[in-house]
């Protein structure tokens, strides 16, 4: 069963950037309103998540750490199915199973809280201590009993950069909550939660972007975009930033890519490139992801429609913005 457990773990929790995704979700699906993120050395030494959500009640305390299903996990197949359900009361037991984890929480009607330590997937203590309510999680040590996984780490910058960028995400598509990120004992940013998409961007991206941007909403052939994109002036060194989310999840698409620059080629100066910030909504049947949770690639069924609502939404944005 251990086994069972540590191969899973390593299929579900490959990097710290993933352990991260799958406690802020978890804080978020608990209706959190201030979530706040600490990593230090790339999540390899310490994750820390605290939120202001339900809290865990003490009866489900024992089966958070327990892999719910470990029976239907057998073979890689079946892991891969488990994922497309999107690894339902797996994650939290995987994750514990190769780490050492602290987990402090309390209900609204609990009098205290409850303190969760473990390792390797065994609890080693459950106690009472004072606490607000909500769910503190830390994770330390990740991959200590996993020693192959923990070679294929890439250094502690790396991985930082990966939960830098799965934070900024996170922050942008949730800007109706607070979110707090601190890496190294320094605050990388903190989003107002106030539920204004603008407000997320300067938080976590470049202040200067502030007066460089102007929004674009358009709807058309079934599929709904809002979001923000730089002016033609605008310059941001010489890459693009480009966050695009599909139904509410980040995606990497080079199709939407090649639309934002079809927009933007008539008027952009060869050394400026297009900043965006693009919400996508459309049928979920419309579109293909890759069922691990982990992946971000995107496949449109109709793609031409995708390119020309990008299309048409910049454009229609340009003469709206008088750019
Ligand atoms: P899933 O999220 O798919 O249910 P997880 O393994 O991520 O599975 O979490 C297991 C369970 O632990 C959740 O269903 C939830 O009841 C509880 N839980 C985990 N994290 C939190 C949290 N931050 N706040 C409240 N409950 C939590
Ligand atoms: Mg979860």
């Amino acid at each position: 069963e251990i086994t069972a457990s540590k191969i899973a773990a390593g299929e579900v929790v490959e990097k710290p950037a993933m352990v991260v995704k799958e406690l802020v979700e978890n804080a978020i699906d608990a209706g959190s309103t201030h979530i706040h993120v600490i990593i230090e050395k790339g999540g390899k030494k310490h994750i820390g998540v605290i939120d202001n959500g339900t809290g865990i009640a003490r009866e489900d305390l024992n089966l958070v750490f327990e892999r719910h299903a470990t029976s239907k996990i057998r073979t890689l197949e079946d892991l891969y199915q488990t994922a497309s359900l999107g690894f339902r009361g797996e994650a939290l037991a995987s994750i514990c199973a190769v780490s050492e984890v602290a987990l402090v929480t309390k209900t609204a009607e609990d009098e205290v809280g409850a303190k969760v330590t473990a390792k390797g997937g065994k609890v080693l203590e459950i106690a009472e201590v004072g606490a607000l309510t909500g769910t503190s999680i830390t994770i330390q040590n990740l991959f200590f009993n996993t020693p192959a996984r923990l070679k294929f780490l890439k250094s502690d910058k790396a991985e930082a950069k990966n939960i830098s960028d799965l934070m900024s995400h996170l922050a942008l598509s949730h800007p109706e909550i607070a979110i707090e990120y601190t890496l190294d004992g320094k605050s990388v940013f903190k989003t107002p939660g106030n539920g204004k998409l603008a407000n997320a961007i300067f938080e976590v991206y470049d202040r200067n972007l502030m007066q460089n941007l102007f929004e674009v909403s358009h709807e058309a052939l079934g599929i709904k975009l809002f979001g923000f994109a730089s002016t033609f002036a605008y310059t941001k060194g010489n890459s693009t930033l480009q966050i695009v989310f599909v139904n509410g999840r980040y995606v990497k698409s080079d199709l939407i890519k090649e639309a934002i620059m079809l927009a933007y080629k008539p008027y952009l100066m060869h050394n400026r490139f297009p900043v965006c910030f693009f919400f996508i909504e459309l049928t979920p049947n419309a579109v293909d992801v890759n069922i691990h949770p982990a992946k971000t690639e995107i496949k449109f069924h109709h793609e031409g429609d995708v390119k020309q609502l990008i299309y048409a939404a910049l454009r229609k944005a340009f003469n709206l913005h008088n750019q």
